[in-house]
């Protein structure tokens, strides 16, 4: 075991917070996120997923699932700063920290501050950590890369600790459902398993070839992963020029309210990033590509950074309404923001000297 990687999720990390400040809500179904009629949610509480209950999940569709669901709005301010506490814990054991949301993040902790040797040890000691410190639990995954410490944490989620040894992994591997392989979205699984490929053991039965010629650079990767290979290292310093999200839609669409009900969700997955990385922007282009394949991006730029959450969603909904067109279905819709202020020198400099620093 050369490296040893440590993944560390929260728990339902939105709706626990909601839950440690208003004791009103423990122990009940709880939704975060927009209360509106089209709004979406962005985290249930554990009590709400029993219902089926999903983050992403439209908030009317969540309480026809669970009619007792108690839906509050986000307080990002927050969760960063519950995030900012994790973090500090983390740098006590290594400066190779990798942020993935307010939530989540690899650690390597090969080498370490305290040298300890094990890194179960290490993931033992974070968690308790955060919950001396934050009262919330986190979920811990142990392995030797970034691939199989996430699938680790997702193990024995909430409040779990499970280490994937070099030994477990194959096995594991081979019986994980193509789905749950980070990296392979929807559209790919749905690919994959169009050419029989279920499982991590269908997966490994691939060549690299094929792999390359049906997904291209990613099939490297794939192909990776499916041994048990993975050499991405915990990258500290990801400075990016651009952050979207976009999907897939089931099925084409030309319905208004179905493709502004996706945009908004993705919006929200991108300003979640902003709000994480407290990065700015001011460029939002909107990405439509449609049931023919052709695909159509309209940007609009503002003259400041876009700082909160209602001016962005309110450019993002411009452009869509601008280019909304009930003649022609749309197969997938995708949202980004860029001219982003991580490049030149900030407006704000406190914020941005705490983000480099971290
Ligand atoms: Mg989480």
């Amino acid at each position: 075991m050369d490296r040893k990687i440590i993944h560390i999720d929260m728990d339902a990390f939105y709706a626990s917070v909601e839950q440690r400040d208003f004791s009103e809500l423990r122990g009940k179904p709880v939704g975060v996120g927009g209360l509106s009629g089209r709004g979406v949610l962005t985290t249930a509480s554990y009590e709400a997923r029993k219902f089926g209950v999903r983050s992403a999940m439209p908030t009317w569709m969540a309480k026809q699932k669970c009619p007792e669901l108690i839906v509050v709005r986000p307080r990002f301010g927050v969760y960063k700063e519950v995030s900012d506490q994790i973090r500090e814990i983390f740098r006590e054991y290594t400066h190779l920290i990798e942020p993935l949301s307010l939530d989540e993040a690899y650690l390597d902790v090969t080498e370490n501050f305290k040298n300890m040797p094990f890194a179960t040890d290490i993931a033992r000691e974070v968690k308790l950590k955060i919950f001396e410190k934050t009262g919330l639990t986190a979920s811990a995954g142990v392995s030797f890369n970034k691939f199989l410490a996430k699938i680790a944490s997702d193990f024995n989620k909430p409040d779990g600790l499970f280490v994937i040894t070099p030994k477990k992994a194959p096995l594991i591997i081979d019986s994980l459902p193509i789905e749950r392989f980070h990296g392979i979205g929807k559209v790919t699984a749905e690919k994959m398993r169009q050419s029989g490929v279920h499982t991590g053991a269908d997966l490994k039965q691939k060549s690299l070839e094929w792999l390359t010629t049906h997904f291209g650079k990613a099939g490297k990767y794939y192909f990776g992963v499916a041994h048990g290979e993975d050499n991405r290292p915990v990258d500290a310093s990801s400075i990016r020029k651009s952050v979207s999200a976009e999907d897939t839609f089931d099925k084409d669409t030309a319905d208004f309210e179905e493709q502004e009900t996706q945009l908004l969700i993705l919006a929200e997955k991108v300003w979640e990033w902003v709000e994480k990385k407290q990065i700015f922007g001011r460029t939002v282009t909107l990405k439509v590509k449609f049931h023919d394949f052709s695909i159509m991006n309209r940007s609009k730029s503002s003259p400041a950074y876009i700082k909160d959450y209602d001016s962005f969603k309110g450019l993002a909904l411009e452009l869509f309404k601008q280019s909304f067109d009930s003649s022609r279905p749309v197969r997938l819709l995708g949202i980004g923001l860029s001219n982003l202020n991580n490049t030149t020198p900030p407006d704000f400099g406190q914020m941005q000297l705490e983000f480099e620093g971290g």
